[in-house]
């Protein structure tokens, strides 16, 4: 790739390799793309890892019916790579930096909510894959890709410390668990819940772990146990189990529902204590049932988060270099993708596959 500084707006398009599903009932195979030449404001990153997160596989099998698929789909949000140009107005990164792409590549930054770095709300964002794209037309695609063009407000400083393969999946998986409980107030001395150990749930226990706070994990697959003590849970529930569940009756502050299928939240509801919240960010399609009573006994709160804001994807990648934290990995070539998909469905990761992107050189 060139590494030439760019200096004007327009400056075309140019090839890139992708991987892609033509329908919801599609495998994932080997396509180009067009990219934009980067603009004045521009990072073009060489792409090095993408996690796959499991919103790529709703996505990609058009799952949800507030954001319906536009085919062909290129997912991939959990972006690492290496900076291989940059438009004039750069100034946040030079060529051969290390640099990160979460889910968000631009939203209109005068809103409330872009002004206050939540940029996660805005009513203009743009996602990574899926969103119309106002520079080629159509739909953005993601990053199981061998490069991307990012405005540089969203792109993110890497720690120079890190395992890159691991690093990937902070950017969606790390901070969607770490901003809500920072938002609730997790801290030393709380009681949180983690349910389900996947992608978001092993972050999840992580975070709340190296916040001090003593966490629980909820799972439904008791060859996780071990697992979960190892990454940093101090008591570990088989869901299934209602003596094991009745154990811990109005006893949580806080609980972190990552769970992607549908099931029974009123069972966790029961487990808060008074004031105590239960955040949603797992996102099956179908609607969950909420007892009432659950909910107004004890004051108890149930809500949701989606992703974080740039600034605070950045802190909670700094926080991550601070202390070494990063996401447990199965590397895989891309090749393996739709395999992939077929495990994580089965809750059969440990816990979250990592595209090394060096493969798609190969298709
Ligand atoms: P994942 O790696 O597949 O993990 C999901 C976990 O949920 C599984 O490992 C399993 O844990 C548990 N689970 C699966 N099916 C279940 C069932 N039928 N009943 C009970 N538990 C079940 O997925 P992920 O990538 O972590 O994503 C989880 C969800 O979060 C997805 O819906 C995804 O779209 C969503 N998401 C939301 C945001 C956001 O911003 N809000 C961001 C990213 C992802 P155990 O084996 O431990 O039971
Ligand atoms: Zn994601």
């Amino acid at each position: 790739m060139s590494t030439t500084q760019v200096t004007s707006e327009s400056q075309g398009q140019y090839k890139a390799k992708a991987f892609s599903a033509a329908s919801a009932t599609s495998k994932l195979v080997p396509t180009v793309i067009s990219r934009r030449e980067p603009g004045s404001h521009d990072v073009q990153i060489e792409i090095l890892f993408c996690g796959i997160c499991h919103s790529d596989l709703h996505q990609v099998r058009n799952e949800w019916s507030v954001m319906p698929t536009v085919y062909p789909c290129i997912p991939g949000h959990e972006i690492v790579g290496r900076v291989t140009k940059v438009g004039s107005a750069v100034t946040k990164f030079k060529q051969g930096d290390l640099a990160a792409v979460g889910c968000l590549v631009d939203s209109d930054g005068s809103c409330p909510d872009c002004q206050t770095g939540l940029e996660q709300f805005c009513p203009q964002l743009t996602l990574t894959y899926n969103s119309r794209d106002p520079h080629l037309g159509g739909v953005t695609y993601g990053g199981y890709s061998d490069s991307i063009v990012v405005k540089d407000h969203f792109v993110l400083h890497v720690p120079s410390n890190l395992d890159l393969a691991g690093v990937a999946p902070l950017l969606c998986a790390g901070i969607t668990t770490y901003s809500p409980m920072r938002h609730w107030g997790v801290t030393n001395g709380k009681k949180v819940g983690v349910v389900g150990l996947g992608g978001l749930g092993h972050m999840a226990v992580k975070f709340a772990h190296a916040f001090g706070a003593y966490v629980v994990v909820f799972t439904t697959s008791e060859n996780k146990k071990d697992d979960a003590i190892r990454l940093g849970a101090d008591e570990i529930i088989i869901s299934s189990d209602p003596t094991q569940m009745k154990k811990h009756t109005s006893s949580f502050d806080f609980i972190l529902d990552t769970v992607s299928a549908e099931h029974d939240i009123n069972a966790y509801i029961q487990l808060l204590g008074r004031d105590g919240n239960i955040t949603l960010v797992g996102a099956p399609d179908k609607p969950h049932a909420v007892s009432a009573f659950g909910l107004l006994f004890q004051r108890r709160s149930i809500s949701g988060s989606i992703i974080g804001g740039l600034a605070e994807t950045q802190e909670m990648l700094d926080f991550c270099g601070k202390h070494n934290i990063t996401a447990d990995v199965e590397v895989i070539p891309i090749q393996k993708v739709n395999e992939a998909y077929e495990r994580m469905l089965k809750s059969d990761v440990k816990y979250r596959f990592s595209i090394n992107m060096e493969s798609i050189k190969s298709d």
